[in-house]
Protein backbone atom coordinates (compact mmCIF):
# COMPACT_ATOMS: atom_id res chain seq x y z
CA UNK A 1 0.00 0.00 0.00
CA UNK A 2 1.31 3.44 -0.81
CA UNK A 3 0.18 6.66 1.04
CA UNK A 4 -0.26 8.34 -2.83
CA UNK A 5 -3.95 7.01 -3.85
CA UNK A 6 -2.55 7.81 -7.46
CA UNK A 7 0.31 5.29 -7.13
CA UNK A 8 -2.05 2.37 -5.46
CA UNK A 9 -4.46 2.80 -8.74
CA UNK A 10 -1.37 2.33 -10.76
CA UNK A 11 0.12 -0.19 -9.17
CA UNK A 12 -3.86 -2.15 -9.11
CA UNK A 13 -3.51 -1.54 -12.69
CA UNK A 14 -0.45 -3.11 -13.57
CA UNK A 15 -1.59 -6.18 -11.56
CA UNK A 16 -5.02 -6.54 -13.38
CA UNK A 17 -3.24 -5.55 -16.86
CA UNK A 18 -0.61 -7.67 -16.59
CA UNK A 19 -1.56 -10.93 -14.61
CA UNK A 20 0.99 -13.75 -13.72
CA UNK A 21 4.29 -11.65 -13.76
CA UNK A 22 4.92 -11.49 -10.33
CA UNK A 23 8.41 -10.25 -11.59
CA UNK A 24 7.18 -7.22 -13.35
CA UNK A 25 4.74 -6.57 -10.36
CA UNK A 26 7.68 -6.87 -7.59
CA UNK A 27 10.07 -4.22 -9.83
CA UNK A 28 7.27 -1.31 -10.59
CA UNK A 29 6.18 -1.88 -6.80
CA UNK A 30 10.02 -1.30 -5.78
CA UNK A 31 10.47 2.19 -7.96
CA UNK A 32 6.80 3.24 -7.08
CA UNK A 33 7.89 3.21 -3.30
CA UNK A 34 10.60 5.56 -4.37
CA UNK A 35 8.79 7.83 -5.90
CA UNK A 36 6.33 8.73 -3.39
CA UNK A 37 8.08 11.47 -2.42
CA UNK A 38 8.35 12.72 -5.93
CA UNK A 39 4.73 12.24 -6.65
CA UNK A 40 3.92 14.35 -3.91
CA UNK A 41 6.38 17.46 -4.73
CA UNK A 42 5.71 17.04 -8.34
CA UNK A 43 1.73 17.20 -9.09
CA UNK A 44 2.00 17.85 -12.85
CA UNK A 45 3.13 14.19 -13.10
CA UNK A 46 0.12 12.93 -11.61
CA UNK A 47 -2.03 15.56 -13.79
CA UNK A 48 -0.45 14.00 -16.60
CA UNK A 49 -1.18 10.63 -15.53
CA UNK A 50 3.25 10.27 -16.60
CA UNK A 51 3.39 7.08 -14.38
CA UNK A 52 0.21 5.15 -15.70
CA UNK A 53 2.07 6.02 -19.02
CA UNK A 54 5.44 4.85 -17.97
CA UNK A 55 4.59 1.36 -16.50
CA UNK A 56 3.17 0.38 -19.80
CA UNK A 57 5.84 -0.61 -22.61
CA UNK A 58 5.86 1.35 -26.09
CA UNK A 59 5.81 -1.59 -27.97
CA UNK A 60 5.82 -5.78 -27.04
CA UNK A 61 6.67 -8.26 -29.99
CA UNK A 62 6.03 -11.76 -28.87
CA UNK A 63 7.37 -14.26 -32.03
CA UNK A 64 7.74 -18.03 -32.97
CA UNK A 65 11.08 -18.83 -33.40
CA UNK A 66 11.67 -22.39 -35.08
CA UNK A 67 14.78 -24.29 -35.96
CA UNK A 68 16.30 -27.48 -37.05
CA UNK A 69 18.47 -29.48 -34.16
CA UNK A 70 21.52 -31.60 -34.91
CA UNK A 71 19.23 -34.94 -35.24
CA UNK A 72 16.71 -33.13 -37.58
CA UNK A 73 14.17 -32.36 -35.82
CA UNK A 74 12.28 -29.02 -35.58
CA UNK A 75 11.95 -27.41 -32.75
CA UNK A 76 10.18 -24.15 -31.58
CA UNK A 77 11.11 -21.74 -28.63
CA UNK A 78 9.47 -18.13 -28.46
CA UNK A 79 10.66 -14.89 -29.21
CA UNK A 80 10.51 -11.57 -27.21
CA UNK A 81 11.29 -7.98 -27.60
CA UNK A 82 9.67 -5.71 -25.22
CA UNK A 83 10.41 -1.37 -26.22
CA UNK A 84 9.84 -0.14 -23.29
CA UNK A 85 10.67 3.51 -23.30
CA UNK A 86 12.10 5.89 -25.99
CA UNK A 87 11.71 8.96 -24.30
CA UNK A 88 15.59 9.81 -23.80
CA UNK A 89 16.91 7.82 -26.56
CA UNK A 90 16.70 4.71 -28.77
CA UNK A 91 15.29 1.49 -27.14
CA UNK A 92 18.62 -0.45 -25.21
CA UNK A 93 18.89 -3.32 -23.11
CA UNK A 94 20.28 -7.19 -23.74
CA UNK A 95 18.96 -9.92 -24.87
CA UNK A 96 18.24 -13.16 -22.54
CA UNK A 97 18.48 -16.70 -23.83
CA UNK A 98 17.29 -18.92 -20.81
CA UNK A 99 14.76 -21.67 -20.01
CA UNK A 100 13.07 -19.59 -17.44
CA UNK A 101 12.05 -16.42 -19.61
CA UNK A 102 8.72 -15.41 -19.87
CA UNK A 103 7.00 -12.15 -20.97
CA UNK A 104 6.90 -11.26 -17.31
CA UNK A 105 10.58 -11.41 -16.57
CA UNK A 106 11.30 -9.67 -19.84
CA UNK A 107 8.83 -6.68 -18.87
CA UNK A 108 10.90 -6.59 -15.46
CA UNK A 109 14.20 -5.97 -17.08
CA UNK A 110 12.95 -3.39 -20.01
CA UNK A 111 10.91 -1.52 -16.76
CA UNK A 112 14.30 -1.94 -14.60
CA UNK A 113 16.71 -0.47 -17.98
CA UNK A 114 14.50 2.54 -18.22
CA UNK A 115 16.05 4.11 -15.12
CA UNK A 116 19.71 2.63 -15.30
CA UNK A 117 20.18 3.67 -18.73
CA UNK A 118 18.85 7.18 -17.65
CA UNK A 119 21.79 6.87 -14.62
CA UNK A 120 24.39 6.38 -16.97
CA UNK A 121 23.50 10.34 -18.41
CA UNK A 122 23.64 8.50 -21.87
CA UNK A 123 21.27 8.83 -24.32
CA UNK A 124 19.57 5.69 -24.33
CA UNK A 125 16.01 4.70 -24.22
CA UNK A 126 14.84 1.24 -22.04
CA UNK A 127 14.22 -1.80 -23.92
CA UNK A 128 14.85 -5.89 -23.27
CA UNK A 129 14.24 -9.02 -25.28
CA UNK A 130 14.96 -12.51 -25.32
CA UNK A 131 13.73 -16.04 -25.68
CA UNK A 132 13.23 -19.48 -23.62
CA UNK A 133 15.96 -21.11 -25.53
CA UNK A 134 18.40 -22.78 -23.86
CA UNK A 135 22.14 -22.68 -25.69
CA UNK A 136 23.81 -24.89 -22.49
CA UNK A 137 24.12 -28.46 -23.92
CA UNK A 138 23.56 -27.08 -27.62
CA UNK A 139 26.43 -27.67 -30.63
CA UNK A 140 27.52 -24.10 -32.19
CA UNK A 141 25.44 -25.02 -35.01
CA UNK A 142 22.30 -25.58 -33.14
CA UNK A 143 23.06 -22.06 -31.52
CA UNK A 144 23.50 -20.79 -35.03
CA UNK A 145 20.73 -21.50 -36.43
CA UNK A 146 18.87 -20.68 -33.63
CA UNK A 147 20.12 -17.31 -33.37
CA UNK A 148 19.59 -17.03 -37.70
CA UNK A 149 16.07 -17.84 -37.05
CA UNK A 150 15.47 -15.74 -33.97
CA UNK A 151 17.13 -12.10 -35.95
CA UNK A 152 14.90 -13.27 -38.71
CA UNK A 153 12.20 -11.80 -37.52
CA UNK A 154 13.78 -9.37 -34.64
CA UNK A 155 15.39 -7.58 -37.47
CA UNK A 156 11.94 -5.94 -38.42
CA UNK A 157 12.17 -3.98 -35.68
CA UNK A 158 15.59 -3.11 -35.15
CA UNK A 159 17.74 -0.56 -36.10
CA UNK A 160 21.10 1.14 -34.83
CA UNK A 161 18.99 4.29 -34.11
CA UNK A 162 15.90 2.38 -32.89
CA UNK A 163 16.68 -0.87 -31.04
CA UNK A 164 20.20 -1.66 -29.74
CA UNK A 165 19.81 -5.23 -28.34
CA UNK A 166 22.87 -6.40 -26.34
CA UNK A 167 23.83 -9.30 -24.50
CA UNK A 168 22.96 -10.93 -21.33
CA UNK A 169 22.45 -14.59 -19.67
CA UNK A 170 22.91 -16.74 -22.39
CA UNK A 171 24.14 -14.54 -24.74
CA UNK A 172 27.25 -14.04 -24.83
CA UNK A 173 30.24 -13.26 -27.66
CA UNK A 174 29.10 -16.42 -30.01
CA UNK A 175 25.49 -15.49 -30.11
CA UNK A 176 25.96 -11.80 -30.76
CA UNK A 177 27.93 -12.69 -33.60
CA UNK A 178 25.56 -15.34 -35.20
CA UNK A 179 22.87 -12.83 -34.62
CA UNK A 180 24.91 -9.67 -36.00
CA UNK A 181 25.90 -11.89 -39.12
CA UNK A 182 22.62 -12.68 -39.83
CA UNK A 183 20.99 -9.20 -39.71
CA UNK A 184 23.89 -7.96 -41.84
CA UNK A 185 22.68 -10.39 -44.45
CA UNK A 186 19.06 -9.60 -43.82
CA UNK A 187 19.55 -5.75 -44.32
CA UNK A 188 22.84 -5.58 -46.38
CA UNK A 189 24.11 -3.06 -43.74
CA UNK A 190 27.29 -2.59 -41.26
CA UNK A 191 25.71 -0.82 -38.66
CA UNK A 192 25.82 -0.77 -34.87
CA UNK A 193 22.50 -2.64 -34.60
CA UNK A 194 23.75 -4.67 -31.53
CA UNK A 195 26.18 -3.95 -29.11
CA UNK A 196 29.31 -6.71 -27.31
CA UNK A 197 30.01 -7.29 -30.65
CA UNK A 198 33.79 -9.18 -31.55
CA UNK A 199 36.86 -6.65 -31.62
CA UNK A 200 37.29 -7.21 -35.26
CA UNK A 201 33.74 -6.22 -36.33
CA UNK A 202 32.74 -2.92 -34.07
CA UNK A 203 32.79 -4.40 -30.91
CA UNK A 204 34.40 -1.81 -27.71
CA UNK A 205 37.53 -2.53 -26.03
CA UNK A 206 36.18 -3.45 -22.30
CA UNK A 207 32.91 -4.32 -22.95
CA UNK A 208 33.49 -7.69 -22.07
CA UNK A 209 34.78 -6.39 -18.62
CA UNK A 210 32.59 -3.31 -18.17
CA UNK A 211 29.60 -5.02 -16.21
CA UNK A 212 31.92 -6.45 -13.12
CA UNK A 213 34.67 -3.57 -12.90
CA UNK A 214 31.86 -1.14 -13.21
CA UNK A 215 29.90 -2.74 -10.81
CA UNK A 216 33.51 -2.60 -8.66
CA UNK A 217 34.15 0.70 -9.40
CA UNK A 218 30.92 1.55 -8.14
CA UNK A 219 31.41 -0.38 -5.19
CA UNK A 220 34.55 1.25 -4.13
CA UNK A 221 32.96 4.80 -4.31
CA UNK A 222 30.14 3.82 -1.80
CA UNK A 223 33.04 2.12 0.64
CA UNK A 224 34.86 5.09 0.60
CA UNK A 225 32.20 7.11 1.92
CA UNK A 226 32.05 4.42 4.29
CA UNK A 227 35.68 4.87 5.15
CA UNK A 228 35.99 1.38 3.82
CA UNK A 229 37.48 -0.06 0.76
CA UNK A 230 38.39 -3.59 -1.22
CA UNK A 231 42.22 -3.72 -0.06
CA UNK A 232 42.07 -7.06 2.94
CA UNK A 233 38.40 -7.92 2.66
CA UNK A 234 36.72 -11.07 2.07
CA UNK A 235 34.64 -11.12 -1.20
CA UNK A 236 31.51 -13.71 -2.30
CA UNK A 237 30.39 -13.43 -5.68
CA UNK A 238 27.59 -15.83 -7.14
CA UNK A 239 27.78 -16.64 -10.34
CA UNK A 240 30.38 -17.61 -13.10
CA UNK A 241 29.63 -15.89 -16.04
CA UNK A 242 30.82 -12.59 -17.74
CA UNK A 243 29.45 -9.99 -14.57
CA UNK A 244 30.66 -12.42 -12.08
CA UNK A 245 34.18 -13.30 -13.71
CA UNK A 246 35.32 -9.84 -14.48
CA UNK A 247 33.87 -8.70 -10.97
CA UNK A 248 35.98 -11.15 -9.47
CA UNK A 249 39.09 -9.49 -11.68
CA UNK A 250 38.48 -6.36 -10.61
CA UNK A 251 37.74 -6.46 -7.12
CA UNK A 252 41.49 -8.99 -6.80
CA UNK A 253 43.06 -6.07 -8.45
CA UNK A 254 41.69 -3.88 -5.81
CA UNK A 255 43.21 -5.98 -3.01
CA UNK A 256 40.16 -8.19 -1.78
CA UNK A 257 40.33 -12.17 -1.67
CA UNK A 258 37.43 -13.33 -3.74
CA UNK A 259 36.69 -17.08 -2.07
CA UNK A 260 33.34 -18.34 -3.32
CA UNK A 261 31.83 -18.10 -6.59
CA UNK A 262 28.77 -20.53 -8.25
CA UNK A 263 26.41 -21.88 -11.21
CA UNK A 264 23.28 -22.63 -11.35
CA UNK A 265 24.50 -26.04 -10.06
CA UNK A 266 26.13 -24.65 -6.88
CA UNK A 267 29.45 -23.38 -5.19
CA UNK A 268 32.98 -23.74 -5.08
CA UNK A 269 34.50 -22.30 -1.89
CA UNK A 270 38.51 -21.63 -1.93
CA UNK A 271 39.88 -20.14 1.04
CA UNK A 272 43.14 -19.32 -0.97
CA UNK A 273 41.45 -16.69 -2.91
CA UNK A 274 39.69 -17.93 -6.14
CA UNK A 275 42.19 -19.05 -9.31
CA UNK A 276 40.18 -16.47 -11.98
CA UNK A 277 42.21 -17.93 -15.03
CA UNK A 278 40.78 -21.47 -14.20
CA UNK A 279 37.04 -20.11 -13.83
CA UNK A 280 37.57 -18.75 -17.13
CA UNK A 281 39.25 -21.88 -18.89
CA UNK A 282 36.11 -23.63 -17.21
CA UNK A 283 33.46 -21.40 -17.96
CA UNK A 284 34.80 -19.40 -20.88
CA UNK A 285 36.49 -21.52 -23.10
CA UNK A 286 35.28 -25.24 -22.11
CA UNK A 287 31.32 -24.32 -20.87
CA UNK A 288 31.72 -27.22 -18.38
CA UNK A 289 30.14 -26.61 -14.49
CA UNK A 290 32.45 -25.06 -11.69
CA UNK A 291 32.49 -28.06 -9.89
CA UNK A 292 35.08 -28.70 -12.36
CA UNK A 293 37.43 -26.33 -10.31
CA UNK A 294 38.10 -28.70 -7.81
CA UNK A 295 39.66 -31.16 -9.92
CA UNK A 296 42.87 -28.91 -10.43
CA UNK A 297 42.46 -27.20 -6.65
CA UNK A 298 42.08 -29.70 -4.42
CA UNK A 299 42.36 -28.05 -1.51
CA UNK A 300 39.12 -25.74 -2.35
CA UNK A 301 35.44 -27.38 -1.42
CA UNK A 302 32.38 -27.69 -3.34
CA UNK A 303 29.23 -28.01 -2.41
CA UNK A 304 26.11 -28.74 -4.58
CA UNK A 305 22.70 -25.99 -4.46
CA UNK A 306 23.36 -22.54 -5.30
CA UNK A 307 22.02 -20.78 -2.52
CA UNK A 308 24.39 -22.23 0.12
CA UNK A 309 26.90 -19.51 -1.03
CA UNK A 310 25.66 -16.48 0.97
CA UNK A 311 26.52 -18.89 4.15
CA UNK A 312 30.28 -18.28 3.22
CA UNK A 313 31.35 -15.78 5.62
CA UNK A 314 32.47 -12.67 3.81
CA UNK A 315 32.88 -8.80 4.14
CA UNK A 316 31.45 -8.07 0.51
CA UNK A 317 28.30 -9.87 -1.47
CA UNK A 318 28.44 -9.51 -5.03
CA UNK A 319 25.25 -11.06 -6.12
CA UNK A 320 26.43 -11.77 -9.96
CA UNK A 321 24.25 -14.80 -11.12
CA UNK A 322 20.39 -14.26 -11.38
CA UNK A 323 17.31 -12.47 -10.26
CA UNK A 324 15.59 -13.60 -6.64
CA UNK A 325 18.79 -14.97 -5.54
CA UNK A 326 19.22 -13.81 -2.18
CA UNK A 327 16.37 -14.49 -0.55
CA UNK A 328 15.60 -13.31 3.38
CA UNK A 329 17.01 -16.05 5.03
CA UNK A 330 20.21 -15.93 2.87
CA UNK A 331 20.72 -11.42 4.01
CA UNK A 332 20.10 -12.69 7.97
CA UNK A 333 22.81 -15.18 7.42
CA UNK A 334 24.86 -12.72 5.54
CA UNK A 335 24.34 -10.20 8.63
CA UNK A 336 25.13 -12.86 11.08
CA UNK A 337 28.13 -13.51 9.57
CA UNK A 338 29.32 -9.73 9.50
CA UNK A 339 29.08 -8.28 5.64
CA UNK A 340 28.94 -4.58 5.89
CA UNK A 341 28.28 -4.24 1.81
CA UNK A 342 26.12 -6.01 -0.91
CA UNK A 343 26.38 -4.49 -3.94
CA UNK A 344 24.17 -6.25 -7.03
CA UNK A 345 25.96 -7.13 -10.46
CA UNK A 346 23.33 -9.12 -11.45
CA UNK A 347 19.34 -7.75 -12.12
CA UNK A 348 17.22 -7.64 -8.99
CA UNK A 349 18.95 -10.21 -7.56
CA UNK A 350 17.93 -9.41 -4.39
CA UNK A 351 14.04 -10.20 -2.63
CA UNK A 352 12.38 -6.97 -1.41
CA UNK A 353 12.73 -8.86 1.96
CA UNK A 354 16.80 -9.16 1.75
CA UNK A 355 17.16 -5.55 0.91
CA UNK A 356 15.23 -4.51 3.92
CA UNK A 357 17.20 -6.52 6.11
CA UNK A 358 20.21 -5.15 4.72
CA UNK A 359 19.13 -1.57 5.14
CA UNK A 360 17.60 -2.58 8.47
CA UNK A 361 20.77 -3.69 9.87
CA UNK A 362 22.58 -0.64 8.27
CA UNK A 363 24.70 -2.81 5.53
CA UNK A 364 25.57 -0.46 2.53
CA UNK A 365 23.34 -1.67 -0.35
CA UNK A 366 23.85 -1.06 -3.83
CA UNK A 367 21.03 -1.85 -6.15
CA UNK A 368 21.44 -3.42 -9.79
CA UNK A 369 19.92 -0.55 -11.42
CA UNK A 370 23.03 1.72 -10.63
CA UNK A 371 25.41 -0.82 -9.82
CA UNK A 372 25.80 -3.20 -12.77
CA UNK A 373 24.92 -0.11 -15.03
CA UNK A 374 28.84 -0.29 -16.31
CA UNK A 375 27.78 -2.65 -19.11
CA UNK A 376 24.94 -0.44 -20.97
CA UNK A 377 27.12 2.38 -20.40
CA UNK A 378 29.74 0.88 -22.32
CA UNK A 379 27.60 -0.12 -24.92
CA UNK A 380 26.48 3.23 -25.39
CA UNK A 381 29.92 4.02 -25.66
CA UNK A 382 30.25 1.32 -28.55
CA UNK A 383 27.04 2.82 -30.00
CA UNK A 384 29.21 6.03 -30.13
CA UNK A 385 32.22 4.51 -31.53
CA UNK A 386 30.30 2.73 -34.09
CA UNK A 387 28.89 5.99 -35.38
CA UNK A 388 32.53 7.62 -35.36
CA UNK A 389 33.85 4.43 -37.28
CA UNK A 390 36.54 4.60 -34.73
CA UNK A 391 37.76 3.09 -32.30
CA UNK A 392 38.87 3.92 -28.65
CA UNK A 393 41.75 2.32 -26.33
CA UNK A 394 40.58 0.03 -23.36
CA UNK A 395 42.70 2.41 -21.30
CA UNK A 396 40.57 5.05 -22.65
CA UNK A 397 37.01 3.55 -22.08
CA UNK A 398 37.95 2.09 -18.83
CA UNK A 399 38.55 5.53 -17.36
CA UNK A 400 35.02 7.07 -19.13
CA UNK A 401 33.31 3.95 -17.33
CA UNK A 402 34.91 4.69 -14.07
CA UNK A 403 34.03 8.00 -14.27
CA UNK A 404 30.43 7.29 -15.11
CA UNK A 405 30.34 4.83 -12.74
CA UNK A 406 31.62 7.41 -9.93
CA UNK A 407 29.13 9.91 -11.41
CA UNK A 408 26.25 7.59 -10.90
CA UNK A 409 27.20 6.92 -7.36
CA UNK A 410 27.55 10.68 -6.85
CA UNK A 411 23.89 11.13 -8.59
CA UNK A 412 22.46 8.19 -6.69
CA UNK A 413 23.56 9.53 -3.36
CA UNK A 414 22.47 13.34 -3.75
CA UNK A 415 19.43 12.00 -5.16
CA UNK A 416 18.64 10.35 -1.74
CA UNK A 417 19.72 12.65 0.59
CA UNK A 418 17.33 15.49 -1.22
CA UNK A 419 13.90 13.52 -0.78
CA UNK A 420 15.11 12.48 2.55
CA UNK A 421 16.44 9.29 2.69
CA UNK A 422 19.80 9.75 3.11
CA UNK A 423 22.28 6.15 2.47
CA UNK A 424 18.92 5.06 0.78
CA UNK A 425 20.56 4.06 -2.70
CA UNK A 426 17.60 2.20 -3.96
CA UNK A 427 15.64 5.20 -3.53
CA UNK A 428 18.09 7.65 -4.71
CA UNK A 429 18.62 4.95 -7.97
CA UNK A 430 15.22 4.76 -8.76
CA UNK A 431 14.64 8.99 -8.43
CA UNK A 432 17.71 10.10 -9.88
CA UNK A 433 16.73 7.45 -13.03
CA UNK A 434 12.98 8.37 -13.37
CA UNK A 435 13.52 12.60 -13.11
CA UNK A 436 15.37 12.71 -16.20
CA UNK A 437 12.77 10.72 -18.10
CA UNK A 438 10.09 12.09 -16.64
CA UNK A 439 10.95 15.64 -17.38
CA UNK A 440 11.59 14.51 -21.15
CA UNK A 441 8.02 12.88 -21.43
CA UNK A 442 6.56 16.16 -20.18
CA UNK A 443 8.45 17.83 -22.47
CA UNK A 444 7.13 16.11 -25.62
CA UNK A 445 3.89 15.62 -24.91
CA UNK A 446 1.08 12.88 -24.36
CA UNK A 447 2.86 10.59 -27.01
P1 LIG B 1 25.98 -15.30 -18.04
O1 LIG B 1 25.07 -16.14 -18.84
O2 LIG B 1 27.33 -14.99 -18.57
O3 LIG B 1 26.20 -15.93 -16.58
C1 LIG B 1 25.12 -16.17 -15.74
C2 LIG B 1 25.63 -16.85 -14.48
O4 LIG B 1 24.57 -16.92 -13.54
C3 LIG B 1 26.07 -18.27 -14.73
O5 LIG B 1 27.07 -18.62 -13.80
C4 LIG B 1 24.79 -19.06 -14.48
O6 LIG B 1 25.00 -20.41 -14.11
C5 LIG B 1 24.18 -18.29 -13.32
N1 LIG B 1 22.72 -18.42 -13.37
C6 LIG B 1 21.89 -18.11 -14.39
N2 LIG B 1 20.62 -18.38 -14.10
C7 LIG B 1 20.64 -18.88 -12.86
C8 LIG B 1 19.64 -19.35 -11.99
N3 LIG B 1 18.34 -19.38 -12.36
N4 LIG B 1 20.03 -19.77 -10.75
C9 LIG B 1 21.33 -19.75 -10.39
N5 LIG B 1 22.32 -19.31 -11.19
C10 LIG B 1 21.98 -18.89 -12.39
O7 LIG B 1 25.16 -13.95 -17.72
P2 LIG B 1 25.70 -12.54 -17.24
O8 LIG B 1 26.88 -12.70 -16.38
O9 LIG B 1 25.78 -11.67 -18.44
O10 LIG B 1 24.46 -12.01 -16.40
C11 LIG B 1 24.34 -12.23 -15.00
C12 LIG B 1 23.37 -11.24 -14.40
O11 LIG B 1 23.86 -9.90 -14.62
C13 LIG B 1 21.95 -11.26 -14.97
O12 LIG B 1 21.03 -10.91 -13.96
C14 LIG B 1 22.00 -10.13 -16.01
O13 LIG B 1 20.71 -9.61 -16.29
C15 LIG B 1 22.86 -9.12 -15.27
N6 LIG B 1 23.50 -8.11 -16.12
C16 LIG B 1 24.33 -8.47 -17.14
C17 LIG B 1 24.95 -7.50 -17.88
C18 LIG B 1 25.96 -7.82 -18.93
O14 LIG B 1 26.59 -6.89 -19.43
N7 LIG B 1 26.18 -9.07 -19.28
C19 LIG B 1 24.67 -6.07 -17.66
C20 LIG B 1 23.85 -5.80 -16.50
C21 LIG B 1 23.27 -6.80 -15.80
P3 LIG B 1 24.77 -21.57 -15.21
O15 LIG B 1 25.96 -21.51 -16.11
O16 LIG B 1 24.70 -22.81 -14.41
O17 LIG B 1 23.49 -21.26 -15.91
Amino acid sequence: MFNSQYLNDVMETVIRRNPSEPEFHQAVREVLESLEPVIEANPQYEKANLIERLVEPERTIIFRVPWIDDNGNVQVNRGFRVQFNSAIGPYKGGLRFHPSVNLGIIKFLGFEQIFKNSLTSLPIGGGKGGSDFDPKGKSDNEVMRFCQSFMTELAKYIGADTDVPAGDIGVGAREIGFLYGQYKRLRDEYTGVLTGKGLTYGGSLARKEATGYGLCYFTKEMLADAGKSFEGATVVISGSGNVAIYACEKATQMGARVVAMSDSNGYVYDKNGIDLAAVKQIKEVERKRIKEYVNTHPEAEYHEGCANIWTVKCDIALPCATQNEVNEESAKILVANGCYCVAEGANMPSTPEAIATFQSNGLLFGPAKAANAGGVATSALEMSQNSMRYSWTFEEVDEKLCSIMKNIYKNTSEAAAKYGKAGDFVAGANIAGFIKVAETMMAQGVV
